[in-house]
């Protein structure tokens, strides 16, 4: 795929900085996703990819440095912050759906809630929704009752349901057996020609070759290359990008 490098950022880190305690997690970071581009990010376990993610949403508090999300400072709290993670939709690797409500209360209960949408609004749009990621017939199981693609696809329909601007996807496919990693890869690539900003942290490569307009490898908190897949894959840089991809190709 072709990027777009002169659309104006969704997501623009300067100089970001993260510890935990002593520990250096983010270094430096500067990143600009404009919108409508794809982003891979890859690195090995520890490197900091969950928590670059956890940090453009504000689930981790930075030590310094700039972020902003569609030209916007991230909010500290409150009202904002709120009104920011309904723009910034996550998928982690683990479902968080909740177990005692249906797959479609799951997707209508942010609209209900925080955005006030009418009950008949909310489920046109849920079904709508459901629809697009391929489990309308499951909208009114309990999540236990569905597989685990199912259950993955539910959780990227309960974040699209806010209209987010950009969607943060941790490992997605990280807790899925096999069979099932295709269905929820293929949700992905249908959002991403759909246009809608993407960072994704995956070790599917067959994805970040396909679908990403760009790939971000990261190693020890620190953004060690920047560059296209295809570039990425046949000519790494680094002598780390070259080990890891030995160690998974
Ligand atoms: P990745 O997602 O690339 O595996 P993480 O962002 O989860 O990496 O973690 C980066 C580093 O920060 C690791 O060394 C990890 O052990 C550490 N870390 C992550 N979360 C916490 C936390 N809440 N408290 C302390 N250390 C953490
Ligand atoms: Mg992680």
């Amino acid at each position: 795929m072709t990027a777009s490098n002169t659309a104006p950022a969704m997501i623009r880190m300067e100089a970001v900085d993260k510890y935990f305690g002593t520990l250096h997690v983010l270094k430096d970071i500067n990143l600009e996703v404009p919108k409508g581009q794809v982003v891979v990010v890859l690195g090995p376990s520890g490197s900091g990819k969950s928590t670059l993610c956890r940090a453009i949403n504000r689930l981790e508090p930075i030590n310094s440095g700039l972020i902003e999300v569609d030209g916007k400072p991230l909010p500290a709290e409150g009202k904002q912050l709120a009104q920011l993670r309904a723009e910034v939709g996550m998928v982690f690797q683990s479902f968080n759906l909740f177990a005692h409500k249906t797959i479609a209360e799951n997707v209508s209960l942010a609209p209900l809630k925080v955005r006030k949408m009418p009950a008949a609004e909310a489920r046109k749009t849920t079904m709508a929704l459901l629809e697009r990621v391929g489990i309308a017939n499951q909208a009114d199981k309990y999540p236990a009752q569905l597989s685990g693609g199912q259950q993955q696809r539910a959780a990227i329909a309960r974040a699209l349901a806010m209209k987010p601007k950009v969607m943060l996807f941790d490992e997605p496919t990280s807790a899925l057996d096999p069979e099932m990693v295709q269905e929820v890869l293929d949700v992905m690539t249908s959002l991403a020609s759909e246009g809608m900003t993407m960072l994704v942290v995956t070790h599917e490569m067959g994805f970040a070759r396909k679908a990403a307009h760009r790939v971000i490898f990261m190693s020890d908190g620190e953004v060690v290359e920047d560059t296209t897949p295809d570039e990425f894959f046949t000519a790494p840089k680094s002598a780390r990008a070259k080990d890891f991809l030995g160690k998974i190709l």
